[in-house]
């Protein structure tokens, strides 16, 4: 006979506190609070049936039903304290108290199937279970359009998982787990006959804004100027007073911009950033110097742009607002041209 969720999870070592087993998880401190409250629930309502059973064991014949029927209904009230059971939520409880009790029947006198171990062990999965659909359906009322699988990426991470660490895909598709699909992990809808997909899976999941939105950080360079350039002298600074600084993409020259300079970039869902333009307008000043200080600031928007998300010094930077980038980007342009010997003046 196939062993079903609840037995499978007897093969695994002893449960962790719940502090330490939903830390662990990729959860932020709310969602962390939420779990541990409903498993501390959840664990008073599994040990008073456990209690039941051992009572009915003791003094005479068990009524098993009597206990599933208890146990069902304890969990719809539980859920309903922390969202609105829907035949989802509902066929739910009704397969996790036919496991529980069906497991406690087939394993009577097994010490381990009356222990507090067992009932805590429930009772965080329990909550992962239902808090991971809630948490699903809130994302899709909150407007996110996609969602990206995080296992905590250590070797008990079972491998139809781990192959799943970082994937990102749209809000509603379902991610393969092995041969089962699921929408997030511990999904029952379609999994529910893949219970070792299911046990114990401590994977969570980020929901993500957006598919891709546009970045500029331009305000200071706003106004183009009447002097025209070339994509050669661009081309020429570049190799030469620049040579130190690689442009992500190359700059050209654009006579219609309405600023000196405008660089363009786009953000995956999952935080990846792309220059995707650098475009040179006219300039300010008929000087070299003017369009060297252009093109370094369009250089300087791009790096932040680019490591805005991976590097905590520009993190803080994008983060403080337009003028602290300008301040920053013209303190940089200002020691460079005084440590190269040209003359600020000119810009
Ligand atoms: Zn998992």
């Amino acid at each position: 006979m196939p062993r079903n969720i609840d037995e499978l999870s007897n093969l695994k070592t002893k449960s962790e506190p719940p502090e330490q087993y939903f830390k662990k998880m990729d959860l932020d401190e709310e969602q962390v609070e939420r779990r541990i409250e409903y498993t501390e629930k959840a664990n008073e309502l599994f040990d008073v049936i456990l209690i039941l059973l051992l009572t009915m064991q003791e003094n005479g014949p068990v009524d098993y039903g009597y206990a599933r029927g208890l146990l069902e209904n304890w969990l719809l009230s539980l859920i309903a304290e922390f969202t609105t059971p829907d035949d989802y939520l509902i066929d739910y409880a009704t397969d996790t108290a036919y496991n529980f009790i069906d497991a406690s029947e087939r394993h009577e006198g097994d010490p381990w199937y009356t222990s507090a171990d067992r009932s805590l062990y429930n009772a965080e999965n329990s909550a992962n279970d239902v808090l991971n659909y809630d948490e699903y359906q809130r994302a899709i009322e909150a407007g996110k359009t996609h969602k990206k699988w995080i296992t905590e990426n250590d070797k008990k991470v079972r491998d139809s998982h781990r192959e799943l660490h970082n994937k990102v895909i749209p809000i509603k598709e379902y991610f393969r787990v092995g041969i089962a699909r699921m929408r997030f992990p511990k999904d029952y809808e379609y999994a529910s006959m893949f219970p070792e997909e299911l046990v114990n899976c401590r994977c969570s999941i980020k929901y993500l804004p957006e598919t891709v939105k546009s970045d500029t950080i331009n305000k200071e360079k706003m106004k183009s100027g009447e002097y025209p350039v070339t994509n050669e002298q661009i081309e020429d600074i570049l190799n030469n007073e620049l040579a130190e600084f690689q442009m992500p993409v190359i700059p050209v020259y654009n006579p219609r911009l309405k600023s000196q300079g405008l660089t363009r970039g786009k953000e995956q869902p999952w935080g990846t950033v792309t220059i995707t333009s650098i475009q040179i307008g006219k300039q300010v000043k008929n000087t070299r110097e003017c369009l060297i200080d252009t093109l370094l600031h369009e250089y300087l928007e791009a790096q932040i742009m680019l490591n805005k998300n991976s590097d905590p010094f520009y993190a803080d930077l994008y983060k403080s607002g337009d003028a602290a980038i300008h301040s920053y980007i013209d303190d940089f342009i200002e020691s460079f041209f005084k440590a190269k010997g040209l003359d600020y003046g000119l810009v």
